[in-house]
């Protein structure tokens, strides 16, 4: 069932046993599945994102993480609010494409893609533009694999008392988050990033008492978080229109399965310690990483091209016939490849492919 290992930030690498979780089918009307896994994944999700579940609640929704990022925006900003996105890659500012096409007002905080974003001109910019209501952020930005500082905005959003957004779709489950602590109000994130199912749904943890207050502000029918939320809640576990059964029951699986790792501490230290092993080994064959150590998150990491005439096709076909599938990059100032450290795979597979590395180099 694996003819390759993926090593890139979603759909990645999974168990054996969360794929064999998707080998029965399942009726969506039925308590076994509403009951029994829907509401227990919601349960469980607050409960892995904040130290205060009481005060939050979970929300699936179908289709990818854009899908998710997309319902919170256009629920949660009404047309009077104001938008702040602070953006250092391909994520961030697909915020304010979302933005843009809701004609939300939106304003775009740019950073290179090379530097996490700073907490302190988001500061100076909130203290110069009362009107923003809202501020959002990507917390790993997959784009480069760049961490941002997300507890030092977060002390800015929430002293200037603004609704605090967050993309954690590429670390939340592999990167500990405390919504509570940071004051969080919403975060979106996927089924087949850090949590390590497959892909069809997203989900997004919210401020109960926030959500509550967004009856018909959506202006899209299938992506009302608010009218999802509220099926699921008086349901219990009922979804608007048909979900994808298979991939939920995987998702389960997958929970139980990071339960059973030892939860989020124990997962970030297994994709800390396949991130330590990748780097230590491309460094030692002359590979440079694009980002300096301080701001390169666990989850995935950029290397430049090792020469000009690097060929990277050639690299990635070589690599994917020794049993690795790796990621082109994604920025234009540099050359860059990517390898993905997150999902079922573990320090042992990064030993294999320094080795795979190493002979492709060789040739
Ligand atoms: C994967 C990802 C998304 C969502 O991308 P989709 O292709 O819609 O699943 C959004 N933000 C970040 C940071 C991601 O890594």
């Amino acid at each position: 069932m694996r003819p390759y290992l993926l090593l890139t930030p979603g759909p990645l690498t999974t168990s054996e046993t969360v794929k064999e979780a998707m080998m029965s089918d399942w009726c969506t009307w039925d308590e076994d599945y509403n009951l029994g896994i829907v509401e227990v994944i919601r349960k469980e999700l607050v409960k892995l994102a904040s130290s205060r579940p009481e005060e939050y609640t979970a929300v699936l929704m179908q289709g990818s993480g854009s899908f998710c990022v997309e319902s919170v925006l256009g629920t949660v900003v009404r047309p009077e609010d104001h938008l702040l996105v602070a953006a250092n890659g391909a994520y961030g500012k697909r915020m304010g494409v979302i933005a843009d096409y809701y004609r939300i007002n939106c304003s775009v905080m740019k950073f290179e893609e090379t530097q996490q974003v700073d907490p302190k001109q988001i500061d100076q910019y909130l203290n110069e533009h009362p009107e923003v209501t809202h501020v959002s952020v990507v917390h790993c930005e997959t784009t480069t694999g760049v961490l941002n500082p997300l507890e030092e905005v977060a002390e800015v959003v929430k002293r200037h008392g603004k609704v605090f957004i967050v993309d954690a779709m590429s670390s939340f489950g592999g990167v500990p988050i405390d919504m509570a602590k940071l004051g969080i109000d919403f975060m979106i994130s996927s089924a087949n990033k850090c949590i390590q199912g497959v892909p069809g749904f997203g989900f997004i943890i919210a401020r109960r008492s926030l959500l509550e207050q967004c009856k018909g502000v959506a202006r899209s029918l299938s992506l009302d978080l608010y009218d999802q939320w509220e099926t699921m809640e008086k349901g219990h576990g009922k979804w608007r229109f048909t979900s994808p059964t298979h991939v939920v029951r995987a998702f389960m699986q997958a929970l139980k399965e990071l339960e059973a790792e030892g939860g989020i501490e124990a997962r970030y230290a297994r994709y800390c310690e396949n991130h330590r092993t990748l780097v230590e080994g491309m460094r030692a064959l002359g590979y440079k990483t694009l980002l300096p150590d301080e701001e390169q998150s666990p989850v995935i990491t950029s290397f430049y091209y090792p020469s000009a005439d690097f060929d990277f096709k050639d690299f990635y076909q070589q690599l994917k016939a020794k049993g690795f599938v790796i990621y082109p990059g994604k920025i234009s100032q540099a050359d860059t490849f990517r390898i993905g450290n997150i999902g079922d795979v573990y320090p042992a597979d990064f030993l294999r492919l320094i080795e795979a590395v190493k002979e492709v180099r060789q040739n």
